[in-house]
């Protein structure tokens, strides 16, 4: 009993001299947890001694375990450009250092310096899509789902939405068309099957209560062997004869045709523009290369009808949003593509890849086994989903380790790789020229 006497009073406790210069509040609050399981652990005759000094060195573990940032920086060694576990895409120095400048000062958001009076949060963005892609109008929200679900609640609230059974997808994260769908209000009227549909599926499924035809673009899987289905093209053509909206979720939009001849499976926002449709949408941070965000361009009365949406206030925009992505449209406006990480990954030359593969090899083969490999990788991000494009990779094996072991003790250094046929891979489509060093030295710590 005399132990629980000696448990230090909380006060005096925290103004130990080695909480100096802590947060007192945050001290106070660590410290109480940690003596209340002091008290326990005494009442449960587990201890017989009261260590402070060991009481004060729980509390400051506790106290830099909570302050450390969460969010830290990683190495994608993967090759998968456009990773969405590993935040996707890069945005640039310079398009952030914009935002910088426009969040840390006040600024034009909701104001029209030309009239002096309360202006349009999205007009940003407009006249630079309305220049890159000749489309009517433009809308910005969060992010490429509530852009789905947006253009679903507005138009097809309790009608029919017409849907190829190939294209009910589900992206990775939970979001599944048909119950987005579901979720917004709108009626799906699935067509075809599974592998096969036809322009008169569409056709015969409209009926009064139609609201749209709407293309979903298979981000994660391809139906090879018996199956077809229609071209968007198309849609918009039966579409505009039936008086109803045509609609593109097109997953990954490109506004460039895409290198190693994937365009002409995947064709580019502009491609798609040429077939004047009703609506488009895609994600701001998938293959365009910006910030997150679900970017809506099509006729200017349907965009104005999504502005009147109560939704639209609930799925909108920040300043930092708008900013960064005005930077990178920009960039495809004037053709400033080496502000776009996203292309420069996946436009960099082999021969590039392979000197920066053998610069890393000649810094770590007296420590590692390693080789340089052709080989293939992913875009990622729901684009060109099972396309391989061509990379050069490091191959790294040490003593008798196996592949899951280094890729762990890596993995534990914010060095991600991939482990592909029994060998752990540093794939160089996604080494940037100034992480060769960082490699070098986690691995340096990791195996000496
Ligand atoms: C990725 C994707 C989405 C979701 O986009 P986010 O920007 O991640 O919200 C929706 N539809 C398709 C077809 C996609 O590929």
């Amino acid at each position: 009993m005399s132990l629980l006497k000696s448990i230090p009073k909380i006060d005096k406790f925290v103004s130990k001299s080695c909480f100096d210069g802590y947060s007192i509040n945050l001290i106070t609050k660590i410290s109480q947890v940690v003596i209340e399981n002091l008290r326990i652990e005494i009442l449960q005759n587990n201890i017989n001694e009261i260590n402070e000094d060991k009481l004060v060195e729980e509390v400051l573990e506790t106290y830099k375990e909570l302050v450390a940032p969460s969010l830290q920086k990683v190495i994608n060694a993967t090759g998968i450009i456009v990773h969405t576990n590993l935040g996707r895409s890069l945005l640039s120095k310079q398009s952030l250092e914009k935002a910088i400048d426009i969040a840390t000062s006040y600024n034009n958001l909701e104001y029209d310096l030309k009239k002096g009076q309360r202006g349009e949060r999205y007009a940003h963005i407009v006249k630079t899509l309305q220049a890159l892609t000749g489309c009517e109008d433009a809308i910005v929200v969060n992010n490429n789902a509530s852009a789905v679900f947006l253009i679903m609640n507005t138009f097809a609230k309790n009608k029919e939405v017409v849907v190829s059974r190939g294209e009910l997808v589900e992206i990775g994260g939970s979001f599944r068309v048909p119950e987005v769908m579901a979720q917004s209000g709108a009626i799906l009227k699935e067509i075809g099957t599974t592998n096969k549909t036809h322009l008169r599926d569409y056709e015969n499924a409209i009926n009064e209560n139609t609201s749209m035809l709407m293309k979903v673009h298979k981000s994660n899987y391809t139906i090879e062997g018996f199956a077809s289905d229609v071209t968007f093209e198309d849609i918009v053509k039966v579409a505009s004869q039936n008086e109803v909206i045509d609609y593109y979720d097109m997953g990954s939009g490109h506004m460039i045709d895409l290198p190693f001849n994937l365009s002409s499976a995947e064709p580019s926002i502009l491609k798609i523009m040429e077939y004047n449709p009703s609506l488009l949408s895609f994600s701001g941070d998938k293959l365009l290369g910006s910030v997150q965000a679900g970017i809506i361009i099509g006729k200017k009365e349907l965009i104005a009808k999504i502005k009147k949406n109560q939704l639209l206030r609930m799925l909108r925009v920040d300043k930092i949003t708008l900013s960064i992505l005005e930077d990178t449209l920009n960039s495809y406006l004037t053709n400033d593509l080496k502000n776009i990480p996203t292309l420069n990954m996946l436009y960099t030359k082999i021969e590039v890849l392979q000197k920066r593969a053998n610069k890393l090899k000649t810094l770590i083969d007296t420590i590692c086994k390693c080789e340089v490999i052709k080989n293939q990788t992913l875009i990622g991000g729901g684009t060109t989903p099972n396309k391989k494009i061509p990379t050069i990779a490091l191959t790294l094996e040490y003593k008798d380790f196996k592949p899951n072991k280094i890729e762990e003790l890596l993995r534990r250094n914010n060095l991600i790789t991939r482990i592909e046929n029994e060998k752990v891979l540093l794939d160089f489509r996604t080494i940037q020229e100034d992480e060769i060093e960082k490699i070098e030295s986690i691995i340096k710590r990791v195996f000496n």
